[in-house]
């Protein structure tokens, strides 16, 4: 079984073909999806625990679909809406039995938006809420340009308020190098690799991932962007995590299905979720 650990199905990009791209996505491997809650805002942080409910009926009615779960949060640009009444939200998701994790939240110094103060704030106050709920995180960090700026805001954030808590997380769809990799599993974080560590230009990403060990790593689509290898532009899906997790076993050594294998172990183990839950 393959878990895409990071894709967006509330996107407005599915409303034609949901449960048919589920389909396919099961049909293709893909045991477990985890819908990202973070919609256009925190206006929206509930749509993926909606789908979920919604296609993991379907599921149990018998349709062929992956099991879904759900996390909850507020991005790093959406940090100037996070008042009191988001982050009560957010907290209520996150006592929702199938909301498994908060994000995806973290730092962005790439993209022009909430100003820098206001995004670490943000992210602190989701750190206590998802500390509190007991509830690992999934982080998105982005520096300026090659710098490792918001990395090094983000280490020490984390050192100091989340590893205490020894919750864990992942850091989602990585693209930095090794220190930051090597730092994130010391923080007991997993690394996941989306759809870009198939691009020709990639090789110093693919680099880092051939240092990975194989109880460290996750797949992700991060759909419906970052289509990996021959799809690179289209319209990103669930089933496409089949070609990232491809690439990741050639850059490792090892078979897909050895890949397909950690990976699930490594999701199932973050997140205390049985083993048979995707059968
Ligand atoms: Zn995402």
């Amino acid at each position: 079984m393959l878990i895409d650990s990071h894709a967006h199905l509330d996107s407005q990009r599915y409303d034609a073909d949901r449960e048919a791209m589920l389909i396919r996505a099961r049909q293709a491997g893909v045991g477990l999806v985890l819908s990202i809650g973070i919609g256009e805002g925190p206006a929206e942080m509930h749509q993926a625990l909606d789908l979920c409910r919604d296609f993991n009926g379907r599921r149990q009615k018998g349709a062929n679909l992956p099991r879904l779960f759900a996390s909850a949060g507020i991005y790093p640009h959406n940090t100037t809406e996070a008042d009191e009444d988001a982050l009560a939200k957010l907290d209520a998701l996150l006592a929702e039995p199938e909301v498994i994790a908060c994000g995806e939240i973290g730092l962005d110094y790439y993209h022009e938006g909430a100003p820098h103060f206001m995004q670490r704030a943000g992210l602190i106050r989701q750190l206590e809420i998802a500390a509190a709920r007991k509830r690992p995180i999934l982080i998105h960090c982005r520096g300026t340009n090659e710098s490792t700026d918001a990395w090094d805001d983000l280490f020490l954030v984390l050192e100091e308020r989340w590893r205490p808590t020894g919750l864990g997380g992942v850091m989602h769809c990585f693209g930095a190098g090794w220190e930051q990799a090597r730092r994130s599993l010391d923080l007991g974080f997993l690394v996941s690799f989306a759809g870009n560590l198939t691009y020709p230009k990639a090789q110093a990403l693919r680099d880092v991932a051939a240092r990975m060990p194989l109880d460290g790593i996750l797949v992700e689509t991060d759909a419906p962007w970052l289509a990996p290898g021959p799809q690179r532009g289209q319209r990103n899906e669930p089933a496409m995590v089949v070609e990232t997790a491809q690439v990741l076993a050639g850059v490792l050594g090892a078979t897909p299905n050895e890949i397909a294998s950690a990976t699930a172990a490594n999701f199932l183990r973050l997140f205390n979720l049985r083993q048979d839950v995707g059968n």
